[in-house]
């Protein structure tokens, strides 16, 4: 008797220890289970890369900006490669001084870099201070400058790729602000590192387009016209450059949307309708070159070619609105515009091709 009551009292603690393990297991067994069953619901934290952003972003600069984030707890990593491609497409138009004095990847005023404590900035800041001094570690904490020494070489360099991105993370962050422009504290960082409106817009539009799960529509990026269940594919302009119908001797068996010369390059170009992406694939495709096919109901099919990027996987359930690529020159592109970066827009029924004019003009007021 006295060995069982001592059990008895013994398997209280041990009881409660089992129990609280398995409910621990069980919570951390649902919240693994989250974390995969999340992928096809929009994420806006900017943390999760989406096929734009694979695509666009060369893959050896995501490490820099993921370290950059994370040394100056700036939740959205993605915010930096959006800067930098909108500030010198992740370096291929050249680092060197701006026209006004920016310098470097990510194109800081010499003055940001340094500090405006330093005795020659004012104004817009472009200073006047040798490179030597520009690139002083000590100098800039005494003037109170952003530019830092990422990569340990003793030079904080705004032409060097590390310290360029901490430098423009160290921005960030320092400029946060809930009370400004905008409810995006965020946003108003980008507002304070440039401050101009359509900066902004375009960095966010990179910032959303290399996000996983952006759907247009719902985030209110770009403007959608939806009219019934259907979507115009080319937010940014309603410009047909190339109707259906006879052209050079042959058929053109879609239509051409675009504005004029490479504005339009790289901006989202979305989903008309419902549907699933039974095509996604870069190449030369007969000439349409990267395209997305998607299929809708009643033996409706939407192709969008010549993107620069793709952004949804075939097998894809997408809605309306949804990206499906950003606007390109890819494939057999003939075009008296431009480099001839443009939409080409297709609408298949039961396995022909027929004119889309029909399905467009409510957007064109025909
Ligand atoms: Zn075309």
């Amino acid at each position: 008797m006295k060995i069982s009551k001592w059990i008895l009292i013994l398997s209280i603690p041990l009881l409660a220890i089992i129990i609280t393990l398995v409910i621990l297991v069980f919570a951390m067994g649902t919240s693994l289970l989250s974390s995969f069953t999340d992928d096809d619901k929009p994420e806006f934290d900017g943390m999760i890369l989406g096929p734009i952003g694979e695509n666009e972003i060369p893959s050896e600069l995501i490490p820099i900006y993921q370290r950059a984030a994370e040394q100056y707890n700036l939740d959205q990593w993605i915010i930096l490669a959006a800067i930098h491609r909108v500030e010198t497409r992740f370096s291929t138009l050249g680092v060197m001084e701006s026209p006004v004095g920016a310098t470097g990847h990510v194109q800081f005023m010499p003055c940001t870099w340094m500090g405006w404590g330093h005795p020659s900035c004012g104004g817009l800041g472009k200073g006047n201070m040798s490179n030597g001094d520009l690139i002083n570690p000590e100098l800039i904490t005494k003037y109170g400058g952003y530019g830092v020494d990422a990569n340990g070489d003793g030079k904080a360099d705004p032409s060097d790729i590390e310290d360029a991105i901490f430098s423009a993370a160290k921005y960030l962050t320092a400029n946060m602000s809930t009370d400004g422009k905008y409810s995006d504290p965020l946003k108003n960082a980008v507002y304070a590192y440039n401050h101009a409106d359509w900066y902004v817009d375009e960095v966010f539009m990179h910032f959303n387009l290399y996000s996983s799960g952006y759907i247009a529509k719902e985030n209110n990026q770009v403007p959608i016209s939806m009219i019934g269940d259907t979507v115009w594919p080319v937010p940014h302009t309603k410009n047909i450059t190339s109707p259906y119908g006879s052209r050079w001797g042959t058929i053109h068996e879609g239509i051409d949307i675009n504005q004029a010369g490479d504005a339009d390059l790289g901006k989202p170009i979305v989903a008309f309708k419902n549907g699933t992406v039974v095509y996604s694939r870069t190449g030369w495709n007969g000439g349409w070159g990267n395209v997305v096919q998607v299929e809708h109901s009643n033996g409706l099919k939407t192709v969008y070619a010549h993107l620069s990027s793709l952004g949804v996987r075939e097998g894809q359930q997408i809605s309306a609105g949804q990206v499906v690529g950003t606007m390109g020159h890819t494939g057999n592109v003939r075009s008296s515009t431009g480099k001839g970066t443009h939409l080409h827009f297709e609408v298949w029924l039961n396995g022909n091709r027929i004119d889309p004019t029909p399905y467009l003009t409510p957007w064109l007021g025909g």
